[in-house]
């Protein structure tokens, strides 16, 4: 599938639930986003069913995401059930960490071998305040247990904020020349309610690369599989075990070579992060009896959709909004 400018959509991102077992406070409102119920989220059925179809169309690449997708109940099988989808050739998981040590070894054994944690702070006090309660020994002994069951890579992001975690950026590279991880550092991005914020402020991956560099020597991988195709520049640790990355969203926009569609997790395919105008639902369809061309002609509707950039949406007072939160979009 190719846009009308001309990039080839092969690249999903599911969401399989809005639910989530953290709050943290750049991504959700203290008592949670989800007022979906049970009937409102996308059967596990029915994300099989538009996957073979998004395959038909040239999607190869899946990942699945929330919310915290280890928190919705029958997801080790849905997973497998994902891996039997011919043409798929890379599954992988994102996930905040939180209940891994006691998945990761169902996760492996359902063929799941790529796995993206997100560990904001390695300070349990900071991580339990940017979580809103979260316990980071918890996600460290998932990590440990990923690394035990085999999984490769292991992706550790970060959300950098200035002023709350922009001091432990050593920490994190320590971490990344010690272990065989790819940390990596995304800027923070203002969406949903915090869209207009100031609270949270990012911090250019230019400044955090230098920061890293005065105590590591990086070597840039330039080869395809660094990036995977994707926005992340990716360095080898001189000397050290892992790598680490950089996510620009906001200082280095990688909108020319998008690959992505998203769908949330009430069934609608979306074909912009930012976009709230780039969103078609497919649940209504899938659930009046519709056939496989028209969900096709669905897809096909949505690639039309895909904007140029995301550039209007991100200034202060912006015209354009994405009111929706990350943790329901799927980030
Ligand atoms: N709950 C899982 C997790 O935290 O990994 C998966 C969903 S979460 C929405 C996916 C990723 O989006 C996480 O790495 C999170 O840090 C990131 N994220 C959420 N809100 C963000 C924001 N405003 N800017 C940048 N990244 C954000
Ligand atoms: Fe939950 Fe992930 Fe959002 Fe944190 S970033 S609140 S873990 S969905």
């Amino acid at each position: 599938m190719i846009d009308a400018f001309q990039r080839e959509i092969n690249y999903l991102r599911i969401s399989i639930t809005d639910r989530c077992n953290l709050r943290c406070v750049y991504c959700m409102p203290k008592e949670g986003v989800s007022n979906l119920g049970h009937n409102d989220i996308l059967r596990y059925e029915e994300i099989l069913r538009i996957v073979r179809i998004a395959v038909q169309k040239g999607i190869t690449k899946v990942r699945v995401t929330g919310g915290e997708p280890l928190v919705r109940s029958g997801v080790v099988e849905f997973l497998s059930a994902l891996g039997d989808v011919d043409g798929l050739s890379d599954i992988s998981l994102t996930t905040n960490g939180i209940i891994l040590e006691k998945l990761a070894e169902p996760l492996y054994e359902a063929g799941i071998r790529r796995i993206n944690i997100s560990l904001d702070s390695l300070i349990p006090d900071k991580y339990r305040a940017i979580t809103r309660g979260g316990d980071v020994h918890k996600v460290l002994r998932g990590i440990e247990k990923s690394r035990q069951a085999g999984f490769s890579p292991i992706k550790i992001n970060v959300v950098v904020i200035k002023g709350f975690n922009d001091g432990e950026i050593e920490g994190f590279a320590s971490l990344a020349r010690d272990n065989p991880y790819q940390v990596r550092f995304i800027e923070y991005m203002p969406i949903g309610e915090n869209m207009d914020n100031n609270d949270f402020q990012h911090l250019s991956n230019d400044t955090i690369r230098s920061e890293v560099a005065r105590r590591c020597s990086l070597i840039p991988r330039e080869d395809a599989q660094a990036g995977n195709g994707g926005p992340a520049r990716i360095f080898r640790i001189d000397g050290g075990l892992g790598e680490v990355g950089f996510i620009s969203a906001m200082s280095h926009q990688f909108c020319s070579s998008c690959n992505r569609l998203r769908l949330t997790a009430d069934g609608r395919l979306r074909a912009c992060l930012l976009s709230d105008e780039s969103e078609i639902d497919m649940k209504t369809s899938l659930r009046t009896g519709c056939t496989d061309s028209h969900l096709k002609e669905l897809i096909e509707r949505v690639i039309t959709m895909k904007p140029r950039g995301h550039q209007d949406y991100h200034q202060k007072g912006a015209r354009k909004k994405c009111v929706r939160t990350m943790s329901s979009i799927g980030g």
